[in-house]
């Protein structure tokens, strides 16, 4: 089968590879890949900003189909739609794992950096990493379970976002827009801020719910300029979903006094911004690392309820052989979310 793959550290490495076709062993399934997300981790992995174990398979974001299952899988049958959650393995030793935290076991081995990954025809995982894509729900946004698990994670469980606050995001890439679905399903007020770079995505932001859209330099003064979408108040809650650094300082100017400050983003390298501010607002910074498991039904049944729409951020569908083409155009930002999808080749 053809695979993209990580076949060395450094920027770029990246090549299309044919690779044995994996079959399961016991308790593991072999998921036939419907579509595969492009994820802004692949790209941190493109530049070697993340850490990846070569050669490797990249991809962690699927859904597809179960066409073989090994022996003592009893829950799962071929056939059966399924997304899959990305921990090939954890220490199961480490105090963080024992106590439920798998995401933070610093020997986690994911798929699509240290496991094979889901830019393939076929992917090997764990059937105790199953989760059933219920009727209703196709496998496209399906595939979004993931990055979607990661926002619920970082949004409603960590940051807690609540009814009547008001929310500044950063960012309207697709994490940025589950979050903002997500603030928009709980109940409080969201204003997403972008760059001239965003336009097609801050439309795409209103359409989804957001109460404001901004692009930062259209406007003089981005605390006021916000502050007319929230009407009363300042931000209760903050969400840097940009990775960039002067996101980062625009929302720790707009962070009201005892504020959250949620971190989605990955910047891929130290930034600086006035961590003094920390101090006199009573930031309180919260940071969020993958998914739990309890977040992935969470997130399916957003999906399947269509409170989160993750279908109206799929913008690009590329065969596996035209990998370089789709990467170049989330480079580019031109669009939201671009898949891969493997059966096209
Ligand atoms: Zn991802
Ligand atoms: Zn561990």
């Amino acid at each position: 089968m053809i695979a993209v793959r990580k076949i060395a550290r450094g920027v770029g490495k990246i090549e299309l590879q044919d690779v044995p076709q994996p079959h399961p062993g016991p308790g593991q399934v072999v998921i036939e890949v419907n579509s595969a997300g492009i994820c802004g981790t692949d790209l941190h992995i493109y530049l070697d900003e993340f850490e990846t174990r070569p050669p490797v398979t990249i991809g962690h974001e699927l859904a597809g189909v179960i066409v073989e299952s090994g022996r003592d899988v009893d829950a799962w049958k071929v056939g059966d739609r399924v997304t899959t959650e990305t921990y090939f393995s954890t220490c199961g030793c480490c105090l963080d794992c024992r106590r439920g935290r798998r995401n933070l076991c610093l020997h986690r081995r994911s798929i699509g950096s240290k496991e094979e990954g889901a830019f393939a025809q076929y992917l090997l995982t764990p059937a105790s990493n199953l989760h059933r894509v219920p009727d209703g729900l196709d496998l496209e946004s399906a595939a979004l379970t993931e990055p979607l698990a990661c926002t619920v994670h970082g949004v409603l469980d960590t940051a807690g976002v609540r009814a009547g606050e008001n929310v500044a995001l950063t960012g309207p890439g697709p994490i940025g827009l589950l979050a903002l679905q997500l603030v928009k399903v709980a109940g409080a007020t969201a204003v997403m801020i972008g760059t001239r770079l965003d336009t097609q995505r801050l439309k795409l932001a209103k359409e989804l719910g957001a109460d404001g859209v901004i692009n930062v330099e259209e406007v003089d003064n981005i605390v006021e300029a916000v502050g007319e979408f929230f009407g009363t108040g300042t931000a209760d809650l903050v969400v840097e979903c940009s990775g960039a650094a002067a996101a980062a300082k625009t929302l720790v100017d707009l962070a009201s006094r005892g504020a959250r400050f949620c971190q989605m983003g990955l910047y891929g390298k130290p930034i600086t911004f006035n961590q003094d501010a920390v101090c006199y607002k009573e930031l309180v910074v919260t940071g969020t690392n993958a998914s739990v498991t309890s977040a992935w039904p969470k997130s399916l049944k957003l999906l399947v309820q269509k409170q989160v729409d993750a279908s109206r951020l799929i913008t690009h569908r590329f065969p596996l052989t035209e990998w370089d083409q789709a990467l170049e155009v989330v480079k580019r930002k031109e669009g939201v979310k671009v898949l891969l999808k493997p059966g096209q080749d």
